[in-house]
């Protein structure tokens, strides 16, 4: 993107101003309207936005120089000229994206809306350590930007999300309990090469965010994701925006203390865990002792069959009839209903997005979960609460994660800096 000089200039005086005026708190809303409804009429803005006229025309003749908004279409007329229609350029610039689960890695191209443009899936572990993970990340950034044809210079940003929880200040993971090597590692200096800003945040708290821009989430301003994956671990969207907590950590919902009925230590090192009993690993860990027991023939098959069971299975033989999968889901299902009931009648959201690999192994799990909910909470708070699946299944991660960076490109803090630069890599 090549800026004139004379924008570049009112980028400067911008910035410079930004803390003391209005100036940046324009441009940023007149973003903000078009980005949120796709195309905008400038009447439509200024009744958004409460800007006069002259203002506001030269926030958007200067959007319009930098090529983030463009001027194309005609709107419907109500009397008089039809009105042209602003949009905001999507593709004025690309981000890359990853989404790092326990055992996958997501990797995306995408546009400045979170719409993408390349994505790849492929297993792997996080175990492996921030080296190797964030090498194969690299690999498929390269492949990605290849595929699309990309020029590194139309790059404006990067966003990562890791199965654990981040400071999202420093962008480093902290003490994360499936993610060895990883305490502390400085995972934007190490895409420093590409020269664009990082941002680096919890992989639920993403796929809250993609379910809010594409998914089950759009136009909710109050709900819950829930990602029942290997582990468990929800994103909390208040007022529209990622609700983090004082230290990045709310929605770990995964380690919150459930009656049970028996003792088991989590990985977390304490006992009673949800996720000891619901998640992903320990369905799988529950459905091998069923099988060694003799509890289970089909399990036993299955066992036999891969060497090892995972909840995927105990959805296979639960769909077959088998008692003892019906009673690992009906069980797992009963203490995530109890964990969300707290949920419930403490945020009193209007819907919970239930996701992750678990979540989509059939409708018995939720049918529980919703029964729960709804037995044991106020009447109040479950009047008109939805709990649905998540709708986007695996592209919630590498979508929020486009988001995310998005939004902080496009934030009062950081867009003057960056316009009066020229470009997010300038800035970087
Ligand atoms: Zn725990």
């Amino acid at each position: 993107m090549s800026i004139p000089a004379d924008v570049l200039r009112l980028g400067t005086e911008v910035a410079t101003r930004a803390s003391t005026t209005v100036a940046s708190d324009g441009f940023v809303a007149v973003l903000d309207h078009v980005r949120a409804y796709g195309e905008s009429s400038r009447a439509a803005l200024a009744e958004a936005t409460g800007m006069g006229r002259s203002v506001l025309t030269q926030r958007v003749e200067a959007l319009l120089e930098y090529g983030l908004l463009a001027e194309d279409r005609i709107g419907v007329s109500t009397g008089g000229r039809a009105p042209r229609l602003l949009r905001f350029r999507a593709d004025a610039g690309h981000l890359l994206v990853a989404d790092l689960g326990a055992t996958s890695t997501d990797v995306a191209l995408a546009d400045l809306s979170g719409g993408i443009l390349v994505h790849r899936q492929e297993a792997s572990e996080i175990s492996a350590g921030p080296d190797a993970v964030l090498a194969h990340v690299e690999e498929l950034f390269d492949a990605c930007v290849d595929e699309a044809g990309v020029s590194p210079d139309d790059l404006w940003g990067i966003g990562v999300g890791v199965p654990g929880p981040v400071e999202f200040e420093s962008g480093r993971p902290v003490s994360p309990p499936i993610m060895p090597g990883w305490d502390g590692y400085a995972v934007r200096e190490r895409f420093a090469d590409r020269g664009v800003p990082v941002w680096v945040d919890n992989d639920v708290n993403v796929m809250a965010l993609g379910e809010l821009t594409a998914g089950s989430g759009r136009g909710v301003d109050d709900f819950v994701y829930v990602k029942i994956g290997t582990g468990i671990g929800a994103g909390i969207v208040v007022d529209g925006r990622i609700h983090r907590g004082a230290k990045g950590s709310a929605g770990d919902v995964g380690h919150i203390y459930v009656q049970a009925g028996r003792e088991v230590v989590c990985r977390c090192g304490m006992s009673g865990c949800l996720e000891a009993f619901a998640g992903g690993a320990a369905l799988g860990r529950d459905a091998e002792a069923a099988a060694r027991d003799g509890r289970s023939a089909i399990l036993r098959a299955l066992l036999d069959e891969k060497g090892h069971l995972t909840a995927e299975d105990v959805a296979i033989a639960s769909k077959h009839g088998d008692p003892v999968s019906v009673e690992l889901i009906t069980e797992a299902g009963r203490l995530i209903g109890q964990m969300l009931t707290g949920i419930v009648n403490f945020f009193n959201p209007s819907l919970l997005v239930i996701g992750g690999g678990v979540a989509g192994a059939g409708d018995l799990l939720l049918a529980t979960v919703r029964q729960t909910i709804y037995r044991r909470s106020l009447p109040l708070a479950t009047r008109d609460l939805v709990v649905r699946r998540s709708a986007l299944d695996g592209r919630a991660g590498v979508i929020g994660a486009a988001t995310m960076v998005a939004n902080e490109l496009f934030a009062p803090e950081y867009l003057p800096g960056w316009l009066a630069a020229g470009s997010p890599a300038r800035h970087a």
